[in-house]
């Protein structure tokens, strides 16, 4: 397979990742646990130093300082994430997203209802 240029590379790489969280705090519990919050919160401190775009990775450290993570619950965490995306967004002068699309935009295809995942953060299969 040919390599990719960089820019496409770093879209690829942006496009899956951001997939990725808001699939994960649309699944996120609807009334977490103390330590349902704080696996989240420190999740996307780890996520803002492992983020494998350098650039990318410092203005996320960056914006999360601004915007801390918000972990109170399933629509607090995805309108959050919604708004830094959206932060990311305005910086590459990209569109701003409709954060009331959120639920319809994005799907596990896990099978089953998110609501009965609050018990873990991890919902099973
Ligand atoms: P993306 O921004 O990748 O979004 C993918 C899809 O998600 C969109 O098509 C839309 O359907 C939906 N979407 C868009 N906005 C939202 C939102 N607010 N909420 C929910 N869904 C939404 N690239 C850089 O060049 N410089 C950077 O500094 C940079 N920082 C990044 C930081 C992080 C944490 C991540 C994950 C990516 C970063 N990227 C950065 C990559 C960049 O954000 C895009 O992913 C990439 O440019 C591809 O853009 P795209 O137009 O395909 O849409």
């Amino acid at each position: 397979m040919p390599k990719m240029g960089n820019a496409t590379a770093k879209a690829a790489l942006g496009r899956s990742t951001w997939h990725f969280l808001h699939t994960m705090t649309l699944r996120f519990p609807d009334k977490p646990t103390k330590e349902q919050r704080k696996t989240l919160q420190t999740f996307f401190e780890n996520f803002a130093l492992l983020y494998p775009c350098g650039d990318c990775a410092r203005h996320f450290q960056a914006l999360i300082k601004e915007l801390p993570p918000q972990t109170g619950s399933r629509m607090n965490s995805a309108l959050w994430l919604c708004t830094v995306h959206n932060k990311v967004n305005e910086r590459l002068g990209k569109p701003e997203f409709p954060c009331d699309k959120l639920d319809e935009s994005y799907d596990c295809g896990c099978g089953d209802d998110p609501k009965a995942s609050a018990g873990g953060t991890a919902p099973a299969a």
